[in-house]
This record gives structure tokens, C-alpha cells and sequence, in this order.
């Protein structure tokens, strides 16, 4: 646990005891001995790649799940010992790599596997196969391709199968007649794969939407990602509500200059608004490069437990809003999350910029520390700066 110092009124807060309510709430509609693995890429969706990794082993996930090699050992050099694996594309050059941090990577060329045979390995690499049953993405699409891939397994004993996997394009959608075609491409290359490897793999199959809609289809691991943040992979999941999520991440500042304007004033780059009447408003220390980007000008955010709007074009650093009153500088803003009786949500955000919720904390940028919580105490501080 490390606590940095930060020298600004933006900060973002992570309360890791919503990621372990939100697994275990997961891993109560598994049926027994499926096992998860926590989906941290991109900075844990923005939360925090390290605490979120420490968080989710301890609240029970067994395995980590990356999209780079150099997220994987950025995890592995903060001293994480489970199981990573990198879901994403890895250059063959960078299989030797790989096995020194014991990462697993996923393959799905027989040409990989050619170039990776000429290196030598002191120690396994071990291996998933992708299938693509219709994500269209990576992966083997026929038991050839899939053929040709084993082929090198039987020949080199340094490669070692852990598991083969594939990914739903639409597991969060109303109607699911897609996805249960893509299970049954995966059952067809799967009963081809039975036949022809006799070794014991793992299969791992369900996104969040997939897992927490279907857990009882779920073969001995998951893949779980946005709703271990407590975010809805979509509307439908949101309605359907397996599983009553909650919200792990929350974006605040503070007011830093307060001011009232006379009638007619403009605010803001290219002057684009003007108070209609004497207004006060009030500028807070955060813009498009922390993330909080342009388009989100028109957007509200809480002041003392009420809605204010964002007024004039969002700078590189600073933006500002209208406020219904004057209130002192230092005053708490909350661009994401609740004050009192309101809330401003992850999805309202992405609403606002017609996007999905994964998009928002990503979004948020490195300049913005991010604060740590555990059980309502501030266990840690990140700031990258
Ligand atoms: C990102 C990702 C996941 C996690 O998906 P969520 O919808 O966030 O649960 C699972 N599998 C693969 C291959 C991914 O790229």
C-alpha cells in the first residue's frame, strides 16, 4: 500500500469493497468449481490495474486476464504471483518474453506457431487457444486451422495447452439466437478438439453478460470484466438484473474560483455562452486532458447536492459550470457519483457522449490520481505524476 501525495482538487475514488461485493455476488451464481478470471486490462478499466488485481484475488478470482504483454508484466512486477493471461495479440518474438514472467498468451496462427519454435525457452510457454465462433475478431475459425496449431503442441514439449477459449459478440443483447450460434460453433470445434487431445484444458467461454445471464452454461472459467466494476454490460442486463451491482468508481473536484457575472458576460473559449441574467459560476480544475472531454459541455455535475450545468466550452485543465447560488471555493463536485439524495452515473455520462459505460472510466486519464477505498477508509493513493 502506498500512499502518494497529489497537489490538485481532481481526484478519482475506486472503492475496492464494491469490486469484492460485486465478485462474490458473481461467483454465488456459479455453479460450483467455475472459477473467474478478473478481467484488468486498459488500468483495470481505468481503476487501477495493481489494487484492482490485488482485490480481485483476494475477493476469490483465481487467475487475471490482460489484453498486452506489457500489462501482464506490469502486473507480475508489482509482485503478483496468479496466473495472467494475455487475451490480445503478442508478436512471436515476445513468446520468450512472455514465458520468463509465466504469462500465458493466446494463439490462433499456425504461422505463430512456426516462428515461436525456433527460440529457445528455458521455461514453458504456456498457451490458449482462441476460437472465433463469431466475434469475427481472432481466432481459429475450422478444425484444420485448429489441427495445424496442435500439431506443434504434439512436436514441442516446451508449449503447453492451457486452455481454449472463445468470446460472445452479443451475450448482452435481448435476443440470443446469435449467441447460442456461436455456442454451437463452440460445441461443434469442441467435440473435433475432444477427439483429437486427450489432456485436460480449461475452458473458458462467458464475458460479464454471458456469466451473469447464463451461469449454468459457464465451463470451469469466466471472464469477468466491466460488471466487476459494477457497471451493466447493457440496458437489457441493467433490467434484467441478475445480479444488483454496485458502482465502484467515482470522479470528484472542487470549486476554485466562485464569481458573479453581470448580464450578457461570456464564458469560456470562442465566447460561445453569455449569462442571460446576473449568474454565478463557478470554475473547476479538470478538462478534456483528464479525460473529461469537450463534448461533455451541456453536462451537470453535483454541487452541494444539486444538479448545475457545465456552461461554456471545456478546456485542456479547467471548466465551468453555472451555480444556483455562491458557495465558498474548496466546496466538494461530484462529476460521477452521489451526493446526497442525487446521482450522476457512469451510464448517464455515457448516454450524454452516445457511447457505452466502458468507454467513461477508461477515458479518464493518468493526470487524475486515483483514491482508494476499503470498507469507507482511504487505504491507498495512486498519482502517476
Ligand atoms: C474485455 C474482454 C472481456 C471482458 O468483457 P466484459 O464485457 O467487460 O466482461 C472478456 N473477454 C475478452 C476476450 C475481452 O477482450
Amino acid at each position: 500500500m502506498s500512499i502518494e501525495t497529489f497537489y490538485r482538487d481532481s481526484w478519482a475514488e475506486v472503492d475496492l469493497s464494491k469490486i469484492d461485493y460485486n465478485i462474490r455476488q458473481l461467483q454465488g451464481r456459479l455453479s460450483a468449481g467455475t472459477e473467474i478470471y478478473a478481467v484488468v486490462k486498459a488500468n483495470a478499466y481505468g481503476h487501477g490495474d495493481i489494487q484492482v488485481a490485488h482485490q480481485a484475488l483476494k475477493s476469490g478470482a483465481k487467475a487475471l486476464a490482460v489484453s498486452l504483454l506489457d500489462e501482464a508484466i506490469r502486473l507480475r512486477e508489482a509482485g503478483i504471483e496468479a496466473p495472467i493471461l494475455v487475451m490480445g495479440w503478442t508478436r512471436p518474438e515476445d513468446a520468450v518474453t512472455a514465458s520468463e514472467y509465466r504469462v500465458s498468451v493466446t494463439v490462433f496462427q499456425k504461422e505463430w506457431m512456426e516462428k515461436v519454435q525456433h527460440f529457445h525457452f528455458e521455461k514453458p510457454l504456456k498457451l490458449h487457444m482462441k476460437w472465433d465462433t463469431g466475434m469475427g475478431r481472432i481466432g481459429v475459425r475450422t478444425t484444420k486451422e485448429m489441427d495445424d496449431i496442435l500439431d506443434h503442441f504434439r512436436n514441442n514439449p516446451t508449449f503447453e495447452l492451457e486452455a481454449v477459449f472463445t468470446h460472445f459478440a452479443t451475450a448482452d443483447e435481448e435476443e440470443t439466437g446469435y449467441f447460442e450460434e456461436q455456442e454451437r460453433r463452440f460445441k461443434h470445434l469442441f467435440s473435433h478438439f475432444e477427439r483429437v487431445w486427450q489432456e485436460n484444458v480449461e475452458i473458458h467461454t462467458g464475458n460479464s453478460a454471458a456469466s451473469m445471464r447464463f451461469p449454468d452454461r459457464m465451463k470451469n472459467f469466466v471472464r469477468f470484466g466491466i460488471s466487476m466494476y459494477g457497471l451493466y454490460p447493457s440496458d437489457v442486463v441493467k433490467e434484467e438484473r441478475p445480479i444488483a451491482l454496485e458502482p465502484a468508481f467515482s470522479l470528484q473536484s472542487r470549486l476554485i474560483h466562485v464569481k458573479k457575472l453581470d448580464a450578457g458576460e461570456a464564458v469560456s473559449y470562442g465566447a460561445t455562452y453569455h449569462t442571460r441574467k446576473e449568474e454565478w459560476i463557478g470554475t473547476i480544475p479538470l478538462g478534456y486532458a483528464d479525460g473529461w472531454i469537450r463534448k461533455l459541455q451541456g453536462m451537470e455535475v453535483l454541487v452541494d447536492g444539486k444538479r448545475h450545468p457545465i456552461v461554456g466550452r471545456i478546456c485542456m485543465d479547467q471548466f465551468m459550470i453555472r451555480l444556483d447560488q455562491e458557495y465558498p471555493l474548496g466546496t466538494k463536485v461530484t462529476l460521477i457519483g452521489k451526493q446526497g439524495a442525487h446521482e450522476i452515473t457512469t451510464d448517464e455520462v455515457a448516454d450524454y457522449l452516445e457511447t457505452i459505460n466502458y468507454e467513461i472510466p477508461c477515458m479518464i486519464s493518468y493526470r487524475v490520481p486515483r483514491m482508494f477505498f476499503e470498507n469507507g477508509h482511504m487505504v491507498e493513493v495512486d498519482n502517476p505524476l
